[in-house]
């Protein structure tokens, strides 16, 4: 039994805890937990605790047998209890075979495979998310447009509103768990809102980002309003994003601030920056992995469409802020594509792996854009070599299945199943006769 083992059972004897919520993935990134007494957690930490791996979302080839999920005592947290709910703590799992191996359908594990071969080269991976999200009136009806919370602009301070309410209650509650929050705000759109998380290693973020999804979702919910992370719910409003800025550590050294070199960017950052957008078409399935994250992509309102990048410019891909010889640590890019229903795990590995081929194949970064992008003509974006991000999923899927780089990445197996999930989401969304349609056409035709 190791020490993190041991913290985590003293403290669920400690804290009287009654139910510890075992936490993993499936391949879309969507939350799965199953809930176990402490009586079962010293074995759950030996054996693992099993379940049917058939019934989870790109688990099914595997196996018929039962999968095993076992927790990470480095993940133990005390979720916050509200009223008089009994203790409840979370662990994040690694999903293993009945033989015990990690099993290649785990997107955690993914991750990890990626940030072991930084390892190799001797680098760490830190990213912060800033994750936006919409406030809406609940509703059941699901096939009207949501009803923003307020009226509300980018940084509007909207007195005792519920949105300013809402974000100290999830400021809070994140803090109480030890998900440390940077910056808290309303966004551009009505009811819109973002919660920038601080900087951590790439595996804890993901962590927090599907802690982040639910816990919102509830509070939301206790307070009788609805957090959406769809990244494009309104036609005629800023999408919502999750810009994540990322940084390389080398020992304590941030290796993407060179002192004296042009920007006070060292190589490796050219090179890191260059590889991401080199792989950026292929990826962007799994950065922007539904039909309606390329409704944000191409719906204007600062979402990015070319890639391409700039120092302050918020049309490119990719921003990075020029570097301030002193603040050599805060040196990083922020990749602006991502959105915040993305799985988590598989987002980070395809953006890492992206900047290490970059510097593995010294890939060579091209003149930063200072145009607004939008506002070129296609021509003249032709001529500059930039080219458009994927126009739809069905785009990025064509671009996915081509890419030998991806496979490797997500493994053959995540890899077929995502393709396939994805071109079935296609071809149902393909058939659909939307109001659009019919507002347009039935009237003339
Ligand atoms: N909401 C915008 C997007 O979809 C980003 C706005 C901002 O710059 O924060 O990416
Ligand atoms: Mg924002
Ligand atoms: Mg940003």
């Amino acid at each position: 039994m190791d020490k993190q083992q041991e913290f985590a059972l003293r403290t669920v004897e400690e804290r009287d805890v009654r139910f510890i919520r075992l936490w993993f993935a499936d391949v879309l990134g969507t939350l799965k937990s199953v809930a176990i007494a402490p009586a079962e957690l010293e074995s759950a930490f030996d054996e693992g605790i099993g379940f049917d791996g058939s019934a989870i979302e790109g688990m099914t080839r595997v196996s018929e047998d039962d999968m095993i999920v076992k927790p990470d005592p480095s993940t133990f947290l005390l979720l916050p209890t509200q009223g008089n709910s009994q203790g409840t703590a979370r662990m994040f799992c690694d999903i293993l075979t009945p033989e015990g191996q990690p099993s290649l359908a785990d997107p955690r594990h993914v991750l990890k495979n990626t940030l072991a071969k930084a390892k190799e080269k001797g680098f760490t991976f830190y990213v912060h998310p800033e994750i936006e999200f919409y406030l809406f009136e609940q509703q059941d009806d699901w096939s009207r447009p949501p009803v923003p919370i307020d009226e509300g602009g980018y940084f509007d301070h909207v007195p005792r509103s519920s949105a300013m309410d809402f974000r100290r209650a999830s400021v809070n509650m994140l803090e109480q768990m030890g998900i440390s929050v940077e910056y808290s705000h309303h966004e551009g759109g009505p009811g819109q809102n973002e919660i920038d998380l601080r900087y951590a290693d790439a595996l804890t973020t993901a962590d927090n980002i599907m802690t982040f999804r639910t816990v919102l979702k509830e509070i939301s919910l206790e307070r009788g309003v609805y957090a959406s992370f769809m990244p494009k719910p309104l036609a005629d409003q800023p999408g919502s994003g999750m810009h994540t800025h990322l940084s390389l550590f080398e020992g304590d050294g941030n290796a993407f601030y060179e002192a004296g070199q042009e920007f006070n960017m060292s190589l490796i950052a050219r090179q890191f920056a260059a590889g991401i957008l080199h792989h950026a078409a292929e990826i962007c399935a799994v950065t922007n992995q539904y039909v309606n994250s390329y409704k944000r992509l191409w719906g204007g309102n600062e979402a990015p469409s070319y890639i391409c990048w700039g120092h302050n410019n918020r049309s490119a891909l990719l921003r990075i802020p020029q570097y301030k010889p002193g603040k050599g640590n805060s040196a990083r890019m922020e990749f602006r594509a991502l959105d915040p229903v993305a799985n988590p795990y598989l987002a980070y590995s395809v953006l890492l792996a992206a900047g290490l081929d970059g510097i593995e194949k010294q890939l060579t970064l091209e003149e930063p854009t200072s145009d607004d992008v939008w506002e070129l003509t296609d021509a003249e974006r032709q001529a500059m070599g930039i080219r458009p991000l994927p126009s739809s999923l069905d785009d990025a899927l064509k671009v996915m299945e081509k890419s030998d780089f991806v496979a490797e990445v997500l493994g053959e197996h995540v890899f077929e199943y995502f393709l396939r999930n994805k071109h079935r989401e296609w071809e149902e969304y393909r058939r659909q006769v939307t109001p659009y349609e019919l507002q347009q056409y039935l009237p003339r035709l």
